[in-house]
């Protein structure tokens, strides 16, 4: 019953006008065992392609009610650099890729020279995904605050320029992360996973702005979602 009507709570929010925050990983054919972090590329094609709202992601969190629709990769996978950044530079569709610094120079992932041309370039804003890329509920208060206060440094350091969004790896956090984003005021904002649309409810709180899953497994359902929303044109 809870269930229930937590779902049609869920359902009168998706009515308000929102905008959407995509969460995407890799783009690629090649085959790999986690489905629900890939996504084809003729499946990126058609999701850039289907849509003509495609905003930076400052729009989407200081207006969500603006209808706008604002890309996001996670980890810093190579294939951002190589198969996306191209495409959506030609079609001048903004992006944002949240970094996990240990990941970076390390194979499959983005190399730090790479990182620094995305960030050069003004469609793209960089945001931290931790340093280690480890599920915070499950780190001491201490050690978050590290994972979230290094990461923000060493990226800031290479790219030259402040970093104030970030992802929670896995969506995992807890009372203390919020409490150390409170307190430190490192970022202006903070992104989970799942939760659907972003509007003036689900947005409220700066910390926790929900995301909406793009990858092969859940992208019929998420992509028609979206479509739904923004009777897509382009
Ligand atoms: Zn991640």
């Amino acid at each position: 019953m809870k269930k229930r009507i937590k779902k049609i709570i869920y359902r009168l929010i998706g009515l308000l006008p929102s905008s959407a925050v995509l969460m995407l990983h890799n783009i690629t054919d090649h085959p790999k065992l986690n489905k629900s972090i890939v996504l084809s590329h003729e499946k990126f094609l058609l999701l850039v392609n289907s849509f003509n709202n495609w905003s930076p992601i400052n729009a989407a969190v200081k207006k969500p009610s603006s209808g706008v629709l604002a890309m996001t990769f996670d980890d810093g996978f190579e294939d951002v650099y190589t198969v996306a950044y191209p495409y959506l530079k030609s079609q001048n569709v903004p992006f944002t890729v949240f970094v996990t610094v240990e990941k970076l120079n390390t194979e499959g992932y983005l190399t730090t020279e790479q990182l620094k041309e995305l960030a050069d370039d003004n469609l793209c804003t960089i945001g931290a995904h931790c340093y280690n890329h480890l599920p915070l509920a499950k780190l001491s208060y201490e050690e978050q605050k590290k994972e979230l206060i290094t990461s923000k440094c060493a990226i800031e350091k290479i790219i030259d320029k402040p970093v104030t969004l970030m992802a929670f790896p896995y969506g995992s956090y807890n009372a203390s992360t919020l409490k150390i984003l409170r307190e430190t005021k490192s970022y202006t904002a903070s992104f989970i996973v799942g939760r659907g649309f972003l509007n003036f409810i689900s947005g409220f709180s700066r910390y926790e702005k929900p995301r909406i899953p793009i990858d092969n497994e859940s992208f019929d359902k998420n992509f028609k979602l979206l479509l739904n929303k923004y009777n897509g044109d382009r």
